[in-house]
């Protein structure tokens, strides 16, 4: 919870520091109103954001961190053991989702400078937030950019993994030890079940019918209202035929919605300035391709739904 109780994961908190450059900390545990330390939030780092309880500090009027009754298994941004994938170094985000009001457990008038909360009040909170979503056991990310990084780390740990097993790039054995790495690791798409190894494609394969995250390298222009990445290779039409291929744009409008975030406004503005740049961006762009007369085209509705390496965020 920040100070001004708004109630959110880690993670969020540190889409919303990266957006606007306020932290609104300190943070405190939501139930009981004891002082967190943050971890990876305002400070770039490889492993997730969460919170840590301060040494020489302990939950209060029978808080133990968790929402719930009793003891239960955890949500993400807490502390207390939560249940998030993290190998080794790597930050995986398990879930695109949409992006979400903060949940409030303060009463109504309540500032958060009085008392701390007693142990009735401790109970109705953790009751309220057991019932509410928006601390999910997950992590979450509105935003592909986290999901990007995530998925570079993964494919490195996952060579790495097939090198140290002594299998030779490329054989089937090294393939195969690549593609478990992959899809041990769970990742959702607003709902979509997939994995780390099924959640992506670039251009080798005929793009799914299907919502995912596409990717490869190209220039970015202008063309009316929408700015437009080409992709340097083309991509094939058909399953198995590497002889039909077309070319893939990447299409996005250069209007932003009213109440877009800050952060649109400023990734747009780079966009444009890579327009005139004639310089390649590897891009990742989550929807769903459709193919026109002659060319694949995935229109991409919102700038939370479009990265390319550099893309600043602050
Ligand atoms: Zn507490």
């Amino acid at each position: 919870m920040n100070k001004n109780g708004d109630v959110r994961s880690a993670s969020e908190f540190k889409e919303i520091f990266e957006e606007t450059g306020n932290s609104y900390g300190p943070y405190r545990c939501p139930f009981c109103e004891v002082r967190y330390e943050d971890r990876c939030i305002v400070t770039e780092c490889v492993k997730a954001p969460h919170f840590k309880l301060p040494n020489e500090t302990a939950h209060r009027s029978g808080c133990n961190g968790e929402a719930g009754e009793d003891v239960s298994p955890g949500g993400s941004g807490l502390p207390n053991g939560p249940r998030r994938r993290v190998l080794g170094e790597i930050e995986l985000p398990e879930a695109l989702v949409k992006r979400r009001k903060a949940s409030v457990v303060r009463r109504p008038g309540d500032d958060g400078l009085g008392a701390p909360p007693d142990a009735i009040e401790v109970t109705r909170r953790r009751r309220l937030v057991a019932t509410d979503q928006t601390i999910s056991s997950l992590f979450t990310t509105s935003q592909l950019r986290p999901i990007v990084h995530a998925y570079k780390r993964l494919r490195k740990h996952a060579y790495e993994q097939a090198v140290a097993a002594n299998f030779k790039q490329g054989s089937a054995d090294y393939n195969e030890s690549f593609r478990k790495t992959l899809n041990a690791h769970n990742l959702s798409l607003y709902e979509h079940k997939l994995t780390y190894g099924n959640a992506f494609q670039g251009s080798k394969l005929q793009p799914w019918r299907i919502e995912r995250v596409y990717y490869g390298s190209g220039k970015v222009r202008t063309e009316g209202g929408h700015l437009v990445i080409n992709d340097k290779d083309s991509w094939p039409k058909l399953p198995k035929n590497k002889a039909d291929l077309v070319p893939f744009e990447v299409r996005l409008s250069r209007i932003l919605e009213a109440d877009a975030p800050t952060s649109h406004l400023r990734a747009l503005d780079e966009l444009e300035r890579l327009a005139t740049a004639d310089q390649y961006v590897e891009w990742y762009a989550y929807g769903m391709p459709m193919l026109q007369m002659d060319h694949f085209e995935l229109n991409v509705d919102s700038l939370d739904h479009l990265y390319w390496i550099g893309q600043h965020q602050r």
